[in-house]
């Protein structure tokens, strides 16, 4: 059987939609900014208008788009979603802007990758609600205003940095999500599992939870293939034995650091004697895109302190030359 690669993407986006919580209450972890979203919410259900423009930014596969999706739910209100990438026109945006009904959720992901035009007037747009419409090219072109209903931006971001301020700005309420507990992922697991009729034990959840690098969608990921494990070669039970199997089969190792993690360490210490090193350098040894290895590898390392992040570029740890089994150079550390 051929098998489209799209085809498994679709699977695979299918299941992650089918394990997103709903709403607020299922939601589990990042308690502050459930509560602070929580707040924003009713405090604009009370009032009967849309809440303000809400900023979502941290690492990938940690909650984003589940929460504007549960934002849009809580409000009972529809949603449109898009991503900065598709809108390269400001023409784009427009047309969407002008199609928004009153207390419309616009779900924009990954709002720092928006052509500078199209910024300009989402920022015009979040604040007055109105948007200039150019009719014709050159000197006789004249801008038509148009008044929009009230609704309400989600933007998402890994990098939350990059926005410029007048955008940034125009936000009422930003969300920082941060990497989950192993408590919180353990309940996640849990949750899945009986979505996906998958029969897991403590221990099983445990191992899952602890090696996802605190992030729901690599629980989620890893999960099942421990069930796969399990349904060949196991009792059809996620239990230790499968999870420790499994997740050395797909090259998470006992840290929970996988393959683009350990590339980055191995390359800093190995090539680079531990730093201090640029980020791109550091990219091009590992063969990938600066940016990929900037908002995916990045962030986890640092905070788990196998990396920091100085004006000189990026320096090894003496956790980093331990986990890798590595003498450090004489003088160097932390
Ligand atoms: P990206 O930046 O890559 O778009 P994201 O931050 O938008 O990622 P989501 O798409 O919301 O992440 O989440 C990824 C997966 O993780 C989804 O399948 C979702 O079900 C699951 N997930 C995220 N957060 C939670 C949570 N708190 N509880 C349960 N599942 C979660």
């Amino acid at each position: 059987r051929i098998v489209d690669p799209a085809a498994v993407e679709g699977d695979e986006g299918r299941v992650e939609a089918a394990l997103r919580p709903r709403r607020l209450e299922d939601f589990p972890g990042q308690p502050r900014v459930r509560e602070q979203l929580a707040l924003v919410l009713e405090a604009a259900r009370r009032r009967g208008a849309p809440p303000d423009h809400i900023l979502l930014s941290g690492p990938p596969g940690l909650g984003k788009t589940t929460l504007a999706m549960i934002t849009a739910a809580e409000l009972e209100a529809p949603i449109r979603v898009t991503s900065g990438p598709a809108i390269q026109h400001a023409g784009d945006l427009a047309s969407i802007l002008s199609s928004l009904t009153e207390g419309e959720v616009l779900f924009l992901d990954e709002i720092h990758r928006m052509s500078r035009a199209a910024e300009e007037m989402l920022y015009l747009a979040m604040e007055d609600f109105r948007v200039d419409i150019v009719v014709g090219k050159g000197p006789g072109a004249t801008a038509i205003p148009l008044e929009l209903p009230p609704f309400t931006v989600v933007g998402a971001t890994t990098r939350a940095g990059l926005l410029p301020a007048p955008l940034r700005d125009r936000f009422g309420f930003t969300g920082h999500l941060d990497f989950y507990d192993t408590g919180d992922l353990e309940a996640i697991i849990r949750r899945s599992a009986t979505l996906l009729e998958i029969e897991a034990d403590d221990h099983g959840v445990h191992e899952i939870a602890r090696r996802s690098r605190g992030t729901p969608r690599i629980a989620n990921r890893l999960l099942r293939r421990v069930r796969d494990w399990a349904q060949v070669h196991g009792s059809h039970v996620v239990d230790l034995a499968a999870a420790e199997a499994a997740l050395a089969l797909f090259d998470v190792d006992a840290s929970g650091l996988d393959r683009l993690d350990r590339g980055v360490l191995e390359a800093l210490c190995r090539r680079f004697a531990g730093g201090p090193v640029g980020l791109s350098t550091l990219a091009v040894a590992v063969g990938e895109e600066p940016d990929t290895v900037e908002t995916v590898a990045e962030p986890y390392l640092v905070r788990e302190g196998y990396m920091i992040r100085t004006p000189r570029g990026r320096v090894a740890t003496t956790r980093t030359w331990e986990h890798l089994g590595l003498e450090p150079p004489a003088g160097t550390g932390e």
